[in-house]
């Protein structure tokens, strides 16, 4: 990412909440572990239905898929009825079901954007659905992130970093300050919309596992500059907080500052930004192609 002296040694903590069991179980604990490091950090919400059993038809499709599940433990990641809901279990809302804990996030002074309507959908629709449904999931989305925020949101983080030509046909119409919706090495501008984005430059606990995820990203960070690291509910506020709390430990010992995305966003020197158009690349650990 770009160096600058302001811009030295600068961590953005970008946590994405996919579920319904993320949103109740992993926010609260996660708040309690930034709280202990005078952290703040940017909250990535899906508002509306929890549909993740909808994985399982995943299975069936796709081997990498089933490999990720197994290597990571979701059952025990996720929990047993989060990968039943919308199938043999009925889709709970997400964040819509827990407006104080919503609450919780803002009045610790973390940032929340907006992360999807229907995550799951979203991850394996998207691709062939027309623009018309991808306006009335941002509609909806976004009338439930008002609803719980009183204020529209400022950015967009897409679900599984998954966008299309179409999807930025629809983001055009809004007034985002910044995207955060791929995992590119550094910042660069959406040429089709003018559009800066702040990339999840580091690698996932649940791409590499635990506890190589840790080293992986302080490997990394050893060159001093501007990262993000993308953290999610379910897992580094799951059953490998302590990996993250060991992580965050060794971050903060080599001198970095944490913030959220839209410091980082004040922070990057936009007119030297590369304008170019996203590519989809399948990272390491990952099931699906990804926008980088
Ligand atoms: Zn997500």
């Amino acid at each position: 990412m770009p160096s600058d002296d302001k811009n030295k040694k600068v961590l953005g903590i970008k946590i994405d909440v996919d579920t319904y069991h993320g949103m109740k179980n992993g926010v609260p604990r996660l708040l309690n572990i930034l709280g202990n490091y005078d952290i703040k950090g940017t909250f990535f919400l899906s508002i509306g239905p929890d549909a993740s059993g909808r994985a399982i038809l995943q299975l069936v499709k796709n081997h990498r898929f089933l490999k990720k599940m197994v290597r990571t433990n979701a059952v025990g990641l996720y929990g047993l009825r989060t990968a039943l809901y919308g199938t043999l279990l009925p889709s709970p809302m997400i964040a819509l079901s827990f407006p104080e804990i919503v609450q919780d996030i803002l009045s610790q002074g973390h940032e929340v954007q907006f992360h999807a309507w229907d995550h799951r959908r979203w991850q394996d629709e998207v691709h062939t659905r027309s623009t018309q449904w991808i306006r009335d999931w941002f509609e909806k989305g976004i009338r439930g992130f008002a609803e719980l925020t009183g204020q529209e949101p400022s950015a967009f983080g897409a679900p599984a970093w998954i966008i299309n030509d179409k999807v930025l046909d629809v983001l055009k119409d809004y007034q985002f300050d910044y995207l955060s919706c791929t995992r590119a090495k550094k910042p660069f501008i959406h040429e089709k919309i003018g559009v800066v984005e702040i990339p999840s430059d580091l690698p996932c606990f649940e791409e590499v596992g635990v506890p190589e995820g840790i080293s992986a990203v302080t490997s990394i960070l050893k060159d001093g500059d501007m990262h993000v690291l993308p953290v999610h509910a379910e897992v580094e506020g799951g059953i490998w907080s302590s990996h993250f709390i060991e992580l965050l430990d060794q971050v903060k010992m080599s001198g970095y500052r944490f913030t959220t995305l839209s410091e980082i966003r004040k922070l990057l020197p936009v007119d030297k930004l590369t304008a170019r158009k996203h590519r989809m690349d399948l990272l390491p650990g990952r099931s699906v192609p990804c926008a980088v």
